[in-house]
């Protein structure tokens, strides 16, 4: 029998739990006998970390819900594995996200980036419990509100329990954001319009997808959204930038014939 390390009431992080990091973040929801997975990582630590719920006596029965933040392959590859384990969860995830899947995009997932010979098993994962915006997951008395919150790519959700917001890979405690990047559906106006809805909202607690959890702070997420405003207009981030003022300012000198070289 393992001593559960409660981050909040009802809230276990995995690898907080262990005192290591397995990889991303793992969030065991429980109220009465049901329990809950918040992404499980890859594929390789899904074993240890279900017998790590198992010797915190959770019953393996109990499981009702196994969610995906999103598809990356990083959040939701051991799910294959974890539900051989637990066959009577169901998988839950956003549309988007379970079209990928069922699509086994290893593009969009991240399991395939050629140019840095990263490619790995994206094995068969079936979302059969789709939630979006507004539905509601309950576990035993606690309801978990769904949040669609694109930005980093399409699917991306987040989940409110009170005043905790599991907030995927929407933003991280040093304000950093996930990856943004168009082959994976990134869009940077959405992502503007997720964060100041986080930053908005009541919660007191973020816990993201990756690193430690965090209390909200609206002049930290307010510093990331001004970062984001720029990304809009610089080419560092190609398509996902809505214009590019440079090469505007460019083609009036080149009407009024103005010499570079000069000015
Ligand atoms: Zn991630």
């Amino acid at each position: 029998m393992l001593d559960r390390r409660e981050l909040f009431p009802h809230v276990i992080e995995i690898n907080h739990q262990a005192r290591r990091r397995f990889g991303c973040s793992v969030y065991l929801v429980h109220s009465g006998t049901e329990w809950v997975l918040i992404d499980i990582g890859y594929e390789d630590t899904a074993d240890e970390i279900i017998e790590m719920i198992r010797q915190m006596d959770f019953p393996l029965a109990g499981c009702k819900y196994l969610i995906a933040t999103h598809a990356d392959v990083d959040h939701i590859q051991g799910f294959g594995k974890a539900h051989n384990l637990l066959p009577d969860a169901k998988i839950a995830g956003h549309p988007d996200a379970a079209q990928l899947l069922k699509d086994r995009d290893r593009l969009m997932t991240y399991a395939e980036i050629a140019a840095q010979g990263i490619s790995i098993d994206l094995p068969e994962i079936i979302i059969n419990h789709i939630v979006n915006e507004g539905d509601k997951i309950q576990i035993g008395d606690l309801e978990l509100e769904v949040w669609h919150t694109p930005g980093h790519t399409n699917g991306q959700l987040s989940f409110r329990l009170g005043n905790l917001l599991f907030s995927g890979d929407n933003l991280f405690k040093d304000g950093c954001v996930g990856n943004i990047d168009a082959h994976h559906g990134s869009d940077i106006p959405d992502f503007i319009e997720s964060l100041t809805r986080i930053r908005d909202s009541d919660v007191e607690w973020l816990l993201p997808s990756h690193g430690p959890v965090f209390r909200k702070d609206a002049k930290m997420i307010q510093k990331t959204i001004d970062r984001l405003e720029g990304y809009l207009h610089m080419a560092d981030f190609g398509t996902c930038a809505v214009d590019w003022p440079l090469l505007d300012a460019w083609e009036q000198e080149l009407v009024e014939g103005i010499d570079p070289t000069k000015s």
